[in-house]
């Protein structure tokens, strides 16, 4: 890429030493990054910011982007998991071409570098157990102890390492440990564990491996290996950049500039790979991709759509502080998105019938309804319309409390794309329950405006009883109650904090007949009610939606202020 005309993409920091690098020429002008995932789960929402960073930066700057699997802890690592985090790099809209790696392609070269530090009086055979190791290493404020087996000849450690490669001992009984510095005020340079011992089935290697490198001494020599030239990960890694250069300093190979950024955290949910195991083992939810969870692939399914989380991910930017943002944020993305893309359509979640007694029986009149008011692209659809109907029952009160504008008896109220209609009376069961409204209707008005130009307070939205298709509708509320589900008093754990009310199935919606046979993925704004997704349960006889987000309700606003006495 030419200095001169450096690229146009919105400022940050890492950007910015990119920038600087091309001027200076430290890489030769080229930009390479890589997304480096481990594959012991589904990826989540604070993935798609690194993955947004590292790709989206790389793009900007005519450079690639790797995929590589940081995989050497084959006990917790699974193809089913290197499958989904493929899939959900390319559904958001990321492609890693033919540059697909795994750390575990580099076993024998790293293998073959520790033997190097042996031979170089750098590494060495440590016979102390783990908790040893522990106490040996000191804290932040107290040096450690060198290990008694610090100063093993190098003959004995070659043996030793090559007996532990060839499987002579158990789990736990060695390690290869960095010889760098017990005092060292980052306990990461205090003779750091290089390899383990791990009788253990590895998900590419098989059993052909019985020691393991940690990810500390893997990963900076990955990203050597492939010529990464900006390592991009999160804050908590600052502290393990100088165990990364030593390495490569020490085995004299190409060392790539580390940048740390900002891990997200979003209110009311979390990121740990290793909890939303704990939710899905323990059935909290319903699978990696229930829609409450915040994985891409819950999200996704919850009908987040790509486009809003690459511009949520790009508005946040980066930064050298962690913080936590509002879900609020993420929701307001997904919105923005919808609002201009989604079709508008009527569905009603709690149905309760109501009969237009001076319609003709019979008749089916076809309204024409805008699409989308954002998109006159999206055109216009006929919605049937009859003598029996359906409204949402919290469109109808017999006692409207004051500033409620909707029917009631007595009042009129315009049927979007319909009729005015006016409430005469409420039929009800045994129990007091409404159970039918009767109304009359205006054929003036048809389309829903009134010749007179009289004016109504409120529009409802309404499904043609006979034309009406059964679904079934999942509302989700956030998955914790807390703002921070991780607060949780002494000796408890994070499960807690989850919220009992997360997901409400209501199985008898009604829909406008255009949602018939509508696929998963789907999305649509119902109208009201808020940004609605085909979930991949449905069926043509059933079709199943997950809301993606409500609409800003003004009305749950009022009632609130309202309970609040002001
Ligand atoms: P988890 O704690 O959820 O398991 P992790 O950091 O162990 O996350 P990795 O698979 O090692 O997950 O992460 C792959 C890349 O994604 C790393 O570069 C990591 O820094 C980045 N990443 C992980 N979580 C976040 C987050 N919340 N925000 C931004 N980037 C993240
Ligand atoms: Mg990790």
């Amino acid at each position: 890429m030419n200095p001169s005309n450096p690229p146009s993409g919105p400022s940050n920091f890492i950007r910015d030493i990119m920038l600087d690098d091309l001027k200076t020429n430290k890489f030769g002008g080229r930009v390479h990054t890589r997304f480096p995932p481990e594959p012991n789960g589904y990826l989540h929402i604070g993935h798609a910011k690194s993955i947004c960073l590292n790709f989206g930066l790389a793009a900007e700057f005519g450079g690639k982007t790797n995929l590589r699997f940081d995989d050497t802890n084959p006990e917790k690592e699974e193809v089913e998991y290197v499958e989904s985090i493929k899939e959900m790099v390319h559904w958001l809209g990321f492609d890693w071409e033919d540059r697909c790696f795994y750390a575990s392609d580099y076993f024998q070269q790293l293998y073959d570098w520790a033997v190097q530090l042996i031979r170089g009086g750098q590494a060495y055979v440590c016979d102390l157990n783990a908790e040893a190791v522990r106490q040996y290493r000191g804290t932040l404020t107290e040096p450690g102890k060198e290990s008694p087996f610090r100063n093993r000849p190098v003959e004995e450690n070659l043996d030793l390492f090559e007996r532990m490669k060839a499987g002579e001992f158990p789990d736990g009984a060695r390690t290869l440990r960095a010889k760098i510095d017990m005092a060292s005020p980052n306990l990461n340079m205090r003779d750091p564990i290089m390899y383990r011992i791990l009788h253990a089935e590895h998900h590419r290697t098989g059993d052909a491996w019985c020691l393991y490198p940690t990810y500390d001494y893997a990963h900076g020599q990955s990203d050597s290996i492939e010529r990464i030239t900006h390592s991009i990960c999160t804050l908590e890694f600052e502290d393990h950049r100088p165990l990364y250069d030593w390495f490569c300093d020490a085995l004299g190979i190409y060392h790539p500039q580390q940048i740390e950024f900002d891990r997200l955290n979003l209110t009311y949910t979390m990121m740990s790979k290793r909890k939303f195991l704990q939710l899905v083992r323990d059935h909290h939810v319903r699978g990696w991709d229930d829609p409450r969870m915040p994985t891409l692939a819950g999200i996704r399914r919850r009908g987040y759509t790509p486009e809003a989380i690459r511009n949520f991910c790009g508005a946040i930017g980066v930064s050298k502080t962690n913080g936590t943002l509002e879900f609020a944020l993420l929701e307001h993305h997904v919105r923005e998105d919808l609002n201009k893309r989604a079709a508008r359509v009527m569905a009603v979640l709690r149905p309760l019938r109501v009969v237009i007694d001076n319609y003709p029986e019979g008749q089916v009149e076809y309204m024409e309804a805008v699409n989308n008011p954002e998109d006159a692209s999206a055109g216009t659809r006929q919605v049937p319309f009859s003598k029996v109907l359906y409204i949402e029952q919290e469109d109808f009160r017999e006692d409207p409390p004051k500033q409620y504008f909707r029917l009631a008896p007595g009042r009129e109220v315009r049927l979007r794309y319909g009729y005015f209609v006016t409430c005469r009376n409420a039929v009800k069961d045994a129990a007091g329950r409404v159970t039918e409204i009767h109304c009359t209707y205006d054929p003036a008005t048809r389309g829903g405006n009134a010749p007179d130009g009289r004016k109504v307070k409120s529009t409802i939205h309404w499904v043609s009883a006979v034309h009406a298709v059964d679904a079934e509708v999942r509302l989700y509320d956030s998955l914790f109650t807390k703002e921070d589900p991780n607060d949780v008093p002494e000796g408890q754990d994070f499960t807690v904090n989850l919220n009992p009310h997360s997901l409400e199935a209501v199985t008898g919606a009604k829909l406008e007949p255009s949602l018939a046979g509508a696929e998963p993925m789907q999305f649509f704004q119902f109208e009201r009610l808020g940004y609605f997704s085909v979930d991949p349960d449905t069926t043509p006889e059933k079709p199943v939606f997950n809301r993606t987000a409500p609409l800003r309700d003004t009305w749950a606003k009022i009632e609130k202020r309202g309970k609040a006495g002001k």
